[in-house]
């Protein structure tokens, strides 16, 4: 690994990090900046900080690095475009690693999702899909569907029509409330992946459907997890039934798989557990396998007609580095790094090690609750953890994880082996117990 920076020169970029730089969710300039950790480098499963510690990705950088840091496959694939053209504009032209890709998503995702729209982060894809659905509606001579429904302890992203259907306590609502479009909130599906389908499950979701369906263009939610609304799993059936509300009530579905998509959950997509496919899918995150940013907004042939043959009759939408083709190779690359290699035992291994290694939290007295599913391991404390001194009391155990509220979860690489996934638990447990 490369040399560190001087520890004087370390001090000096802190500061001036505290000074300058905002990082999400944070202040800057005020007592209230958070002092961030200054990263070197980071190989494999391993975070190299400049202070000389080193630490295990917990977080797979939010939900993206699937591969770990510095694959051989993935920097190849960076290279190897570089040499070709790092980007050109998708406006009349094209090029094969985005072809290619496309082609690869149509055929992974599930069956129907034919049309495939570039863009370059999570939320603009679910601004994208929310345009989908608004344009679908209009050219179907149904302009007055310009509603959504979801649910709460959603998530979708931070821009305004995005951070619209995010949970409005939880999300940002009552800051920006004079600004954002007004949708409709369901209450949260029921709690937990397994549990069994009762008859007022969806009640109140399906009298909202049959009272504003002609105001109501889509639904749009995290199929089987809702991340950052709250780190909660509920049940297949849940979603299945949804999605026949949805046919029942001409109303598109939209899921958004940007935290579940390529194998998190333990199904390639969530989607796959209740067998649905939905009108519209959002993808983002691990599709680069965490190298670059790039989103995905795929529709089936219906959308996209509907949308081609309205008024307009072209989507209104496209942004400068829409398919990057740096982004669209090392993307290229990790899917099929993903799809060759075993991930479902990867998955299935992490699953079983989460579950065995955070049992003793279950027996503490300060945790509420500990839930896991696929790569995913959850937390839930009963009050609100002390953030700073959690993250240091991790790192002094060489693994890397950022709590929020009550919540202290992992979703760790998926090249993490065993003694990878203990460490994580037992750091988390020695520094929660
Ligand atoms: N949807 C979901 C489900 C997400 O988890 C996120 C990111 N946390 C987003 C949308 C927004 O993605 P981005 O941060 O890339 O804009």
């Amino acid at each position: 690994m490369p040399n560190p920076a001087q520890p004087q020169r370390q001090q000096q970029l802190i500061e001036l990090d505290q000074k300058h730089v905002w990082h999400p969710y944070s202040a800057t300039g005020t007592d209230q900046a958070e002092t961030c950790y200054l990263v070197d480098s980071a190989e494999g499963v391993h975070i190299q900080l400049a202070d000389g510690r080193q630490a295990i990705d917990g977080m797979s950088s939010w939900w993206c690095a699937l591969h770990g840091y510095q694959h051989p496959m993935l920097d190849q694939a960076l290279i190897q475009q570089s040499q070709k053209m790092s980007h050109i504009m998708f406006g009349g032209l094209s090029h094969q690693p985005a072809i290619e890709l496309a082609q690869l998503l149509v055929d992974i995702t599930p069956k129907g999702l034919n049309k495939v729209f570039f863009s370059d982060s999570g939320s603009v894809a679910v601004e994208v899909a929310i345009k989908m659905a608004l344009q679908y509606w209009h050219s179907q001579g149904q302009p007055k569907k310009q509603k959504l429904l979801t649910v709460k302890n959603g998530y979708h992203g931070d821009t305004f029509a995005a951070m619209a259907v995010c949970d409005p306590v939880n999300g940002m609502h009552h800051l920006f409330q004079q600004s954002l479009s007004q949708h409709f909130f369901a209450e949260a599906p029921p709690a937990g992946f397994e549990r069994q389908r009762q008859s007022q499950d969806l009640e109140q979701l399906e009298l909202l459907l049959q009272q504003h369906q002609h105001e109501i263009a889509a639904v749009i939610i995290e199929p089987i997890v809702q991340g950052a609304g709250g780190m909660r799993f509920y049940a297949p059936a849940y979603l299945k039934q949804l999605h026949q509300l949805c046919r029942q009530y001409h109303v598109l579905f939209i899921a958004d798989e940007i935290a579940t998509g390529f194998g998190r959950s333990g199904k390639l997509f969530a989607c796959e557990h209740a067998a649905i496919s939905p009108d519209i899918l959002c993808l983002g995150k691990a599709l680069t396998g965490g190298y670059m940013t790039l989103a995905a907004t795929l529709c089936n042939d219906k959308v996209a007609a509907g949308i081609c043959q309205g008024e307009a009759g072209v989507f209104m939408h496209g942004p400068t580095f829409m398919a990057n083709p740096l982004a669209c190779a090392v993307a290229l690359a990790s899917c099929r790094l993903l799809l060759q290699g075993d991930w479902q035992a990867k998955v299935a291994m992490i699953e079983q090690q989460l579950i065995t290694g955070l049992a003793p939290l279950k027996k503490s007295n300060k945790v509420a609750d500990v839930r896991i599913l696929g790569a995913i391991g959850v937390v839930e404390m009963k009050q609100a953890v002390a953030k700073a001194p959690l993250q240091e009391s991790l790192l002094e155990q060489g693994v890397w994880l950022r709590p929020f509220g009550k919540l202290v979860y992992t979703m760790p690489p998926f090249i993490c082996d065993q003694a990878n996934i203990n460490k994580i638990c037992a750091a988390m447990v020695a520094s929660l117990a």
